[in-house]
Formats: C-alpha cells, sequence, structure tokens
C-alpha cells in the first residue's frame, strides 16, 4: 500500500480511471478520447462510418449522463427520484434496478445502491475527510436497498432522504447502451472504454490490460485475452485519501458506512452485460474473494482478485488467458 502514497487522491479521481490497454487498434480503426460521467473515455471502432459512430458513441453516453445517471443534473432521472421520493420507470429501467436490488440480496447487502448521502460525507471527489461518527450513523439509518419498492410502474424510495447512488453501476449502463447502438450499425470491431469499464464488441479476440493498482493510469499488472464482453474493475486506488497512517477509499461497507477494510487491491469482473460487470465487480470488493467468488459464480461471471499481498486470483479465469505484466506480483489459480 505504501507505494499508492505517490498518486494524488484528487487527480486519481478523473486522470487514473482509464485502465484498457488493447492491441486492437489497426490502421482501419479510428479512436475518440472524450470525458463523461466523471471520467475519462476511449473509444476504438473499425467498419463503415467509424468516426461518425465515435461521434454516436459519445452523444449517447453524454445523454445517458444528464438525463438519467447524474445527481446533479435537474433533468436527470436520478435527480428527480432523490427530490421526489419516486419515479416512473421504463422497461430498461425496470430490468436495470431489478438486477441491482437481485445482486444487492444476493450479496447480502454489500451492494447497495442508497449509500449517496453517505458517500456524500466521505466526500471522495472533492476535499475529502473524515465524517462525524454519529452523522454517519444517522445518515446511513435512513439508506438501505430493501427500502426500495418497484411496484406499478414505478420505483420508491420507502425513506425520502435515502439517495439513490448509480456510481457503481453507471459506467456499465452506459456500455450496454453503446452496445445496443452499435448492434445496429454496420460495425466489425469496437472497444470501449467507460472510465474503467470496458466493452469488447466484435467476433474477434481482445488483449485488455489489468492496471496495475501501485502503477499509474497505464500500467498493468497482467494482460487477458478475451473474445469480446465487458469487464469492469473496482479498486481502492481510483478515489482515496490518507489519514494517519490510513487509506480511506471511496468502496463502502453498507454495514458501516466506512470503506471496506480487506486485503485487496482490486476486482476485475467479466461477463457479457455491461451493467453486471459493474455493479458484479463493486460487490465483489465488499465482499472478499471468497464470497465473491461464489457471488460472481452466481452470475455465470469470471471474477479476479488483486490482493495486498500481491496476489492475483483468477478464479475460473484459464491460465492461459493470463499473462503476467509485473513480476512483482504472482497468479493464483484457485481451481
Ligand atoms: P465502482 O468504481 O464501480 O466500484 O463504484 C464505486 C462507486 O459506487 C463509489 O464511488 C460510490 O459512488 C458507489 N458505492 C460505494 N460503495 C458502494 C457499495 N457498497 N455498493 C454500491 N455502490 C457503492
Ligand atoms: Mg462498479
Amino acid at each position: 500500500m505504501k507505494r499508492i502514497t505517490a498518486i494524488i487522491a484528487a487527480l486519481a479521481a478523473v486522470v487514473l480511471a482509464v485502465f484498457l490497454i488493447s492491441d486492437a487498434r489497426t490502421a482501419k480503426g479510428e479512436t475518440l478520447d472524450f470525458f463523461s460521467m466523471n471520467t475519462y473515455m476511449h473509444a476504438e471502432i473499425e467498419g463503415r462510418n467509424a468516426k461518425e459512430n465515435l461521434n454516436e458513441i459519445k452523444s449517447i453516453i453524454e445523454k445517458l449522463d444528464y438525463s438519467l445517471l447524474s445527481r446533479k443534473s435537474n433533468n436527470s432521472f436520478v435527480y428527480q427520484l432523490n427530490k421526489n421520493g419516486e419515479a416512473s420507470l421504463t422497461k430498461e429501467l425496470t430490468e436495470y434496478f431489478l438486477l441491482m436490488i437481485n445482486v444487492s440480496q444476493s450479496s447480502n447487502g454489500a451492494f447497495d445502491f442508497t449509500l449517496g448521502s453517505v458517500s456524500d460525507l466521505w466526500s471522495f471527489g472533492n476535499n475529502p475527510s473524515i465524517p462525524d461518527k454519529n452523522v454517519l450513523a444517522d445518515t446511513l439509518s435512513h439508506s438501505g436497498y430493501e427500502k426500495i419498492a418497484i411496484k406499478d410502474g414505478k420505483i420508491i424510495l420507502g425513506d425520502k432522504s435515502a439517495v439513490i447512488d448509480l456510481g457503481a453501476s453507471g459506467k456499465g449502463i452506459a456500455l450496454d447502451s453503446a452496445k445496443k447502438y452499435l448492434e445496429t450499425q454496420d460495425i466489425e470491431k469496437a472497444i470501449i472504454n467507460a472510465g474503467g469499464s470496458v466493452l469488447l464488441y466484435g467476433d474477434d479476440t481482445f488483449t485488455v490490460g489489468i492496471r496495475n493498482p501501485y502503477g499509474n493510469a497505464t500500467s498493468t499488472v497482467a494482460e487477458i485475452t478475451l473474445n469480446g464482453g465487458c469487464i469492469s474493475t473496482s479498486g481502492c486506488y481510483e478515489r482515496y485519501f490518507e489519514e494517519n497512517g490510513t487509506l480511506y477509499h471511496h468502496i463502502l461497507d453498507p454495514k458501516t458506512g466506512y470503506p471496506v477494510q480487506n486485503n485487496l487491491l482490486s476486482v476485475t469482473v467479466i461477463c457479457e452485460s455491461g451493467i453486471l460487470s459493474d455493479v458484479l465487480s463493486t460487490a465483489c470488493y465488499v465482499l472478499g474473494i471468497e464470497k465473491g467468488s461464489a457471488l460472481a459464480e452466481k452470475y455465470g461471471a469470471t471474477a479476479i482478485f488483486i490482493t495486498k499481498e500481491n496476489e492475483i486470483h483468477i478464479g475460473t479465469l484459464s491460465e492461459n488467458s493470463i499473462r503476467l505484466m509485473d513480476n512483482d506480483f504472482v497468479i493464483r489459480s484457485d481451481g
């Protein structure tokens, strides 16, 4: 953990989100870098009208943030839901929320998308500090996914002081939206990296790098080879600060309201769905290796855990699919 101190927390929030490297860039491809959802995004497309399609992907993601996910934009679904305590759901939103509730239940509350006001007390994005213990306990008592109801086409907050925060799922939702668009176009291959959640699209083999938790945004600890899908990483190095030798990071234990304390540096989850990979990476981080692996397995996903002992636990991933890039780490195959 001591090598992490070199990274400045404020910068970590925005600059260090990108973790993917890819050998998929070819002369045929076009690329686009942009900033949305408070993180850096990178997109690569091969196929007809690649440039136009990149711009379309960018505007789809920007619109998604503005109209759905953002807690700050007055026009967004999440803003209105938090303000009014209820909101009407589309079919697509119903599916997303049912999935999140399902993972909340399966993870025994380790995943909880109602912690918005608790996260705000820590203020990881901007001038973070340790909240007052009593204020934290009181704020936490108003959160809890089990207070959320979905009925008659609406989502209803049982406690009006609960604050919905899609920080652990929004980037995955962005990937699913991008994928739906790509499927309507004549595109051979695309890679969309939404701040650490990545869509690998097309009938091809992709090589992706898992971010080195001790390194900078482009430093990788291992490379994995995949035939498409979505891959998301949650790490304690993304948004954090240090006080009196303790590292406080942005993934919270919903039972205490404090950052999760365990032996993990990061968790990477691979599966077909963007939202599921994003949600599971956060949930698995909270649960730790044993329970996290079981959770990933339940959803047919692969989870890779990197520990503070510099071990990379690859779970159900084949050893042939991973290549070590940093010899300070060792690969552990649990199977
Ligand atoms: P991710 O980077 O996908 O792991 O998401 C982390 C973000 O999700 C945080 O910055 C918070 O906004 C939110 N969050 C923190 N802890 C949890 C949790 N236990 N369950 C769900 N969302 C969380
Ligand atoms: Mg997540």
